[in-house]
């Protein structure tokens, strides 16, 4: 598996032979550590495009200063492996000055969409998010960019942004991959002792819990109240944020039902996890006509 890790190298020497003879480009950008997660992208990827870019970059700007950037997980040459097991062709994993030389000064940001869920707990989080995207989709010019749906605010923010300015490229959604007790595969995941690991998968159970009220009726603002109960009875948890939004707008849905996410944040220790669940609008009739 090739890696390459300038700018000009990627340009020049791979993508540009890649378009020559016709190739269709995808992308699929990680901060590496790569898992099941990550593969599922690379996989979907490898089935529908010629040329499959993974980038693995730990991005300095998406971090807080509180946060795990120093501590992130860093295994390029096992990565590398991985993604070429299921379909990858290349990595591009330049370093931090080839992605933000030291007068840097452009960033790319998205209102309004960036303001609630993560975005509040997270100032300027999705500032580093957008910009190293965007630089990346510069970089590459794929024809199409795989994200996964665990991080719901992030792929409904990319498309917005793809949609503004105008960048010539699909952003393809996929769906969250699992463990087998249902905790959405994470690179923190990790970071949990046993204790905490035995615990991680009642976050979903919880969402599942309101999706199961929402699917019987109730609106945005009781879908919360049950999902935090649920939550409530594993004290280990320190929650962040239990939203249910409009999947689109992500607008607080109030007094609102389906169709609607339901997003959570919580801790487990210093660990922080994300996890959401999406009820469609017809889940609610299917039920009632039943
Ligand atoms: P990250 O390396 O955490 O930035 O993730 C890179 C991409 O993988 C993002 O589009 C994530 O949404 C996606 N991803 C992370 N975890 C999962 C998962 N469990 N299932 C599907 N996609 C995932």
């Amino acid at each position: 598996m090739r890696i390459v890790e300038t700018i000009s190298e990627l340009r020049v020497s791979t993508i540009a032979q890649a378009r020559a003879s016709g190739k269709v480009v995808g992308l699929v950008p990680t901060l590496g550590a790569l898992h099941a997660g990550h593969l599922s992208l690379i996989e979907a990827a490898s089935r529908r495009d010629d040329f499959v870019v993974v980038s693995i970059f730990v991005n300095p700007t998406q971090f807080g200063p509180e946060e795990d950037y120093q501590r992130y997980p860093r295994q390029l040459i096992r990565d590398a492996e991985l993604a070429e097991q299921v379909g990858g062709d290349l990595i591009f994993a330049p370093s931090r000055a080839e992605m933000y030389p030291d007068d840097h000064s452009t960033w790319v940001e998205v209102e309004d969409i960036t303001e609630g869920l993560c975005g509040r707990f997270r100032p300027g989080h999705f500032r580093g998010v957008t910009t190293v995207v965007t630089k990346l989709l510069n970089i590459v010019q794929p024809d199409r960019a795989y994200f996964g749906k665990k991080d719901y605010q992030q792929l409904v923010v990319i498309k917005r942004l793809v949609r503004d300015l105008n960048i010539p490229v699909e952003i393809v959604g996929l769906p969250t991959v699992r463990e087998a007790d249902g905790l959405a595969v994470s690179s923190r995941n990790q970071y949990l002792d046993t204790q905490q690991r035995a615990a991680a998968p009642q976050l979903y159970q919880a969402l599942q819990h309101g999706a199961e009220a929402a699917r019987h009726g109730a609106r945005g603002t009781e879908v919360e109240q049950v999902v935090r109960e649920s939550l409530a009875s594993e004290p280990v948890f320190t929650v962040q944020y239990v939203q249910a939004v409009d999947p689109e707008t992500l607008q607080p849905l109030g007094e609102a039902g389906a169709p609607m996410v339901v997003a959570a944040a919580a801790y487990l220790g210093d660990t922080r996890l994300i996890d959401n669940i999406k009820i469609e609008e017809d889940a609610i009739n299917a039920e009632n006509d039943g």
